[in-house]
């Protein structure tokens, strides 16, 4: 049911804001970000990745996109753990303390 519901999203071009029916929007809202950070520019390679290294990011970012959709992929568990941290009030926390620094 939730590979239907996300057959019709496209992750090559996913939307900024989470799909209608999404069941993780702060999640998309994180893996949009990588996505945007990795998507392939004009000449088809990487802005942010070194040009020697293979793009890992844009892979990463699709399984977490594909995972707040519903969809338990390769990166699921690194996203669901990504989320949560980034949930905690430690971490906001710890984010705190180090811009005191
Ligand atoms: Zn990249």
């Amino acid at each position: 049911m939730a590979d239907r519901m996300a057959a019709k999203v496209d992750l090559d071009d996913p939307p900024v804001e989470p799909p209608y029916g999404c069941p993780k929007p702060a999640l998309w809202r994180l893996a949009r970000e990588k996505f945007e950070a990795h998507r392939p520019n004009a000449s088809g390679g990487c802005s942010t990745c070194p040009a020697w290294r293979r793009c890992s990011g844009l892979l990463l970012a699709r399984d977490g996109l594909a995972t707040a959709m519903g969809q338990n992929v390769k990166e699921s568990p690194y996203w669901l753990a990504f989320a949560d941290l980034m949930r905690s009030p430690k971490h906001s926390a710890a984010l705190r303390r180090t811009d005191e620094r």
